[in-house]
């Protein structure tokens, strides 16, 4: 069977992948466990597998055009945005874990008794990774990355909407010297291909950045297989809190691109915004200001601020919380519609007078739509802020540091940015807590995903 894939902001047809299917999956994880087992990864020296690591982020650096261009035919995002969060992202984690890659792997643990305690970190063999549409490039690399900085082999499933991009870093990668069957790519549906890895029983970890609703299907997959490990970043409705005392163009800025960066199809989007009441108008108006500016066109035009959604499927979902927004009573400042009649243009839509319980403030939208709630106190932006199933990220702008520590304290959530928004580095470690999912990936954290650990006791 083939899957169409078509470029969201022209409707236009850019090629067809094949759904590899439990056939394609098993074939794939056998070339991925045979070359684990040959050792033909995990034998180089540290050096050397650090060396190809090194080499791979800069291929991504040297192919940065056509990779960009590849991500934005297939996703409709801006190609500033495809440069910069998807291969920029993407080289710069291979930088990161190329160096990781030679970190030394082991301790030993002092016990009672007359032995000497090893505990050192292995790689898990074969790893399965599942990734999603919005940032196809950078995602497939925040997997691949350190799951070979610690000598696994992978089989990847990148979305079905956006293959190209990852079918291409697969090439640079064995161009960089990754031995063949380490680094594997198979295409398909989720409830196709996805799920026969979930279920694969010679797959040994199984890592996912997605919806929550996949994540959960990927914790039963586990649970009726061979019981792998599953690490899960899912989606979030994170708050962007404003208090009085911010720096308020700083605050504007955070707020905008917090909302409406990739046309906030991110799962970090600050797609809740609460304003400290004493200032909710005026900075309402700088808001809208900035919002009203931005341009909405052709992705690829480099004056473009906000390109098309990633399907006509993702288009309609917004459309329908933008109608359930009015519906419930939320008031809506600007946007709201579809823009033109080609492509998966939707316009950056503001509402206030949001309620906590309306759904535009509860679940997760992907899209440029923000919510504008307002608080008074600092424990009701607290209440506000923690009180929908999710945790992934939370930002906070206030020129009072102790207050900054407070909030950063309380918030349930993996991210917390202060006067900032939607920071990344690959030494920082990311994920999310409740709803938003488990396991880090990025930083030294995301080595505990990828390894683990054996205890060897020798009697003295
Ligand atoms: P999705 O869960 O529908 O799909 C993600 C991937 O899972 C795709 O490759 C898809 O084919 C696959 N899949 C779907 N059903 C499957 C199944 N039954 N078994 C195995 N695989 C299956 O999510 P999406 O629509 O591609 O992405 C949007 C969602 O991802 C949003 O909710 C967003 O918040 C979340 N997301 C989270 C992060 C994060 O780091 N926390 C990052 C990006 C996106």
């Amino acid at each position: 069977m083939t899957i169409p894939v078509e470029n969201p902001a022209t409707e236009e047809l850019l090629g067809e992948i094949a759904d590899a299917g439990e056939q394609g999956v098993n074939d794939a994880v056998a070339a991925a466990r045979s070359a684990f087992n040959s050792r033909l990864w995990m034998g180089k020296n540290p050096s050397e597998r650090q060396a190809i690591l090194w080499r791979a982020a800069d291929l991504i650096d040297a192919h940065r055009e056509d990779l960009a261009l590849l991500v934005t035919l297939e996703t409709g995002k801006t190609l500033k945005d495809a440069r910069g969060g998807d291969v920029s992202g993407a080289a710069d984690a291979f930088r990161y874990f190329a160096g990781l890659s030679r970190n030394s792997n082991g301790q030993s643990v002092g016990v009672d008794g007359p032995f000497s305690v090893r505990a050192d970190r292995e790689p898990f063999g074969v790893v399965g990774a599942i990734t999603p549409w919005n940032y196809p490039l950078c995602i497939a690399a925040w997997k691949l990355a350190p799951a070979l900085a610690c000598g696994n082999s992978v089989v990847l499933k990148p979305s079905e909407l956006t293959p190209f991009s990852t079918l291409r870093l697969g090439q640079l990668l064995a161009e960089a010297g990754v031995p063949a069957g380490t680094v594997n790519i198979v295409n398909g549906y989720g409830d196709s291909t996805g799920d026969a890895l979930a279920r694969h029983n010679d797959v040994d970890k199984l890592t996912f950045t997605g919806s929550t609703r996949t994540g959960r299907r990927l914790m039963v997959a586990s649970a009726e297989s061979n019981l792998k490990p599953v690490s899960l970043e899912l989606g979030g409705k994170s708050a962007n809190i404003v208090f009085a005392d911010a720096d308020r163009k700083a605050a504007v800025r955070g707020a905008l691109w917090g909302a409406f960066t990739n046309q906030g199809q991110i799962c970090t989007a600050g797609s809740r915004l609460l304003v400290e009441s004493s200032i909710h108008d005026e900075f309402l108006e700088w808001l809208l200001r900035r919002v009203r500016s931005l341009k909405i066109g052709d992705p690829r035009q480099d004056d473009v601020t906000i390109g098309s959604l990633v399907s006509k499927k993702q288009m309609e979902r917004v459309l329908s919380y933008i109608h359930s927004g009015k519906e419930e009573g939320a008031t809506l400042l600007c946007g709201g519609h579809r823009e033109g009649g080609v492509g998966c243009f939707v316009q950056p839509t503001v509402f206030s007078n949001v309620k906590p319980e309306m759904k535009i403030a509860q679940e997760e939208i992907f899209g440029p739509v923000l919510s504008v709630l307002r608080f008074a106190t600092e424990e009701e932006a607290l209440w506000l802020a923690n009180s929908t199933p999710y945790g992934l990220a939370a930002g906070v702008w206030t020129a009072d540091a102790t207050r900054a520590a407070r909030m950063a304290n309380k918030l349930r959530a993996g991210t917390v940015w202060i006067n900032c928004y939607n920071e990344f580095d690959p030494a920082a470690p990311f994920g999310g807590v409740k709803l938003s999912g488990f396991g880090r990936d990025l930083g030294q954290a995301a080595l505990d995903q990828y390894t683990t650990v054996k205890s060897t006791w020798t009697a003295q």
